[in-house]
């Protein structure tokens, strides 16, 4: 099936990629008003959705939204959407919805528009052999933790990157490592694991939490802690992860290798866990 025929989901209705259509008039469109969530499915399971629910309605709090399904609703939504024999993920955005005239201030009243469609995972074995990033001062607005549809930070820091051949940004500011353009950051030193502390700086990755999980179960040496640039610098290893790349080693770092320029054992052992997890969560 061509993309433009695969099923997506718009404001309580299925149809064709092709024929999903919204109003210009939608707050979305117009100023990037909306959320959304990235959720996973390993073969037609979805992976930590409670998560990511419980995240959608705090992204949605904090826009003055209220989630339009409940958790149950939601589940129902995406099934028809997801091949039980791939890994997808679900793209999910919801907007403040369509006023009748375009006007910053908005009122209460507002029919949320509601859009969901599956899409492959794209393959990732070759990130997982290790990869490129560069540091990169953080250009983004002050409310990095609610997961705004508004990107255009984030996507000129990813494309500074890419344009770079590296496969992620990781942001910079005040001297402080935060996250990656489209990932949060672990780094490993002297056998402890590090990672920013959940502050209004950084997204609440669910793969993040799932990582921090796997640590403390395995009672790893683990800080959430304020990270310096140059602890980047004698890292023993560097790792971003998120919903669709799971946990990437970065290897070379602003054309530095990270250590021996190898995949570290801290990484291994993880990562073990982590697929573990995938196959029987
Ligand atoms: N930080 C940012 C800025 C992101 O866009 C993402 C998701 N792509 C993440 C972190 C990772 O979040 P998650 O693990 O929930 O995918």
């Amino acid at each position: 099936m061509s993309p433009d025929q695969s099923l997506v989901y718009l404001n309580g209705h299925y149809q064709p990629l092709c024929d999903a259509k919204i109003s210009v008039l939608d707050r979305g469109f117009l100023f990037g008003d909306g959320v959304y969530e990235v959720i996973p499915s390993y073969r037609g399971r979805l992976f930590y959705l409670d998560d990511h629910l419980s995240r959608l309605a705090k992204s949605l709090n904090s826009i003055r939204m209220t989630p339009p399904h409940s958790a149950t609703q939601w589940s129902e939504i995406f099934q028809p959407l997801l091949d039980p024999t791939k890994d997808q993920y679900i793209y999910l955005q919801i907007t403040r919805g369509v006023a009748a005239k375009r006007d910053h201030s908005f009122s209460d009243d507002l029919t949320p528009t509601v859009f969901a469609m599956s899409a492959d995972i794209a393959p990732i074995e070759h990130l997982r052999c290790g990869t490129q990033a560069l540091t990169i001062e953080d250009t983004r607005w002050h409310l990095c933790n609610v997961k705004a549809t508004t990107l255009l930070a984030n996507i000129l820091l990813r494309q500074e990157a890419l344009d770079q051949q590296c496969a992620e940004a990781i942001l910079i500011k005040n001297g402080l490592v935060l996250e990656g353009a489209a990932s949060n950051i672990f780094v490993v030193k002297d056998g402890v694991i590090l990672t920013p502390p959940q502050d209004s700086n950084i997204l609440p990755g669910i793969t993040r939490k799932v990582v921090i999980d796997l640590i403390q179960n395995q009672r790893i040496p683990f800080q959430e802690t304020a990270i310096r640039t140059e602890t980047l610098d004698h890292a023993d290893e560097i790792w971003l992860t998120s919903s669709t790349r799971e946990i990437i080693p970065v290897t070379e770092l602003n054309s530095r290798s990270v250590s021996s320029g190898t995949i570290g054992p801290m990484w291994h052992r993880i990562n073990t866990l982590f697929q573990e997890k995938k196959a029987h969560d």
